[in-house]
């Protein structure tokens, strides 16, 4: 990524005219691209242009990832936490003098994952922050974030990007163009997410059909085809559907559905259903979502949904 995405412009210009701060942070949903934002601030402050020309040593170290000025940390895995001794790091660099350029810069991804040291250490870094240095805090759920660190921080919302762009710049690049308004209400809006749901849009329908034609199945059986399919992904579209149904059998309209091009079969399937039973599956969906990075093996979730989408059938 050489430039900036077309999205982010307001955000650049905002950020660019004013006086930087210690610290960002910058949230929005996943898929806004946010990290690129931040490789891109960091790629401009650190150049000797100041221009991410690509040609200075510093650029250099950059695209090698071995400038001694930038230091990135993350979970150590998924559903890892952020732990203090990652933190201790941050502040031991912090304290190092620059090597070339007269910025040094942090970059904490998925910041929501500090655990409460982690936190607590952090907090008094930008309760004295060094001079020189920019820590950018990137989360998808900064509610999570304490509320001093936020305070902290001078923010950068993501979630508002211009539609016009966001849609020119993901129907540029979809081989099946009639797509480009689904995948981005699919995504929460978010243009890097939709154009990386476009290649899942067969496993999608290949769900939805194995749910359409649930009743005649074993649910186990059903079950470990799912579990085949990445978890995360299976979980978001039951979810999407499941709330499609609900907003359908409360408004009897089809204008508020997200899954716009599988009106007709949820209008059927939506006929005669109980809503608490369907508010009952929201519930085990979303707990079951809670539980994607826990120990808890995916089959036994997905078994126990499949289950319950066959008694919202059953139960009529
Ligand atoms: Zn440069």
């Amino acid at each position: 990524m050489s430039n900036i995405l077309p999205w982010h412009e307001p955000l650049w210009q905002q950020t660019l005219s004013r006086h930087l701060p210690h610290a960002l942070l910058l949230y929005g949903v996943k898929g806004m691209g946010k990290s690129l934002f931040a490789q891109y601030l960091t790629k401009t402050l650190l150049c000797e242009k100041k221009q991410a020309c690509g040609n200075c040593k510093p650029c250099k170290l950059l695209k090698a990832n071995t400038h001694p000025d930038l230091l990135t940390i993350q979970p150590a895995d998924i559903g890892k936490q952020i732990s203090v001794d990652q933190i201790r790091n941050t502040i031991q660099f912090c304290s190092l003098t620059t090597k070339y350029a007269h910025y040094k810069i942090v970059i904490i991804n998925l910041a929501e994952a500090m655990n409460r040291n982690a936190s607590n250490s952090l907090l008094k870094l930008l309760e004295e922050p060094p001079s020189n240095t920019l820590i950018m805090l990137i989360s998808h759920n900064p509610m999570v974030l304490s509320a001093t660190i936020r305070s902290r921080c001078q923010k950068l919302d993501f979630n508002r990007p211009d539609k016009k762009l966001t849609y020119n710049w993901l129907y540029e690049r979809l081989d099946n163009q009639k797509h480009t308004s689904l995948l981005l209400n699919l995504s929460a809006q978010a243009p890097l997410a939709a154009l990386e749901l476009a290649n899942s849009m067969d496993k999608r329908q290949e769900l939805f059909n194995s749910l359409m034609t649930l009743s005649a199945n074993d649910p186990v059986k059903i079950a470990t085809s799912w579990a085949k399919m990445e978890i995360t992904l299976v979980l978001k579209w039951l979810l999407s559907w499941t709330a499609d149904v609900i907003r359908y059998s409360i408004t009897g309209q089809t204008q508020y559905l997200i899954n716009q091009d599988q009106i007709e079969s949820l209008q059927s399937f939506s006929n005669n259903l109980n809503l608490q039973h369907l508010f009952k599956l929201l519930d085990l969906q979303q707990e079951a979502y809670q539980l994607i990075n826990t120990n808890i093996k995916p089959q036994g979730l997905l078994e126990s949904i499949a289950i319950a989408w066959v008694e919202l059938k059953r139960r009529v």
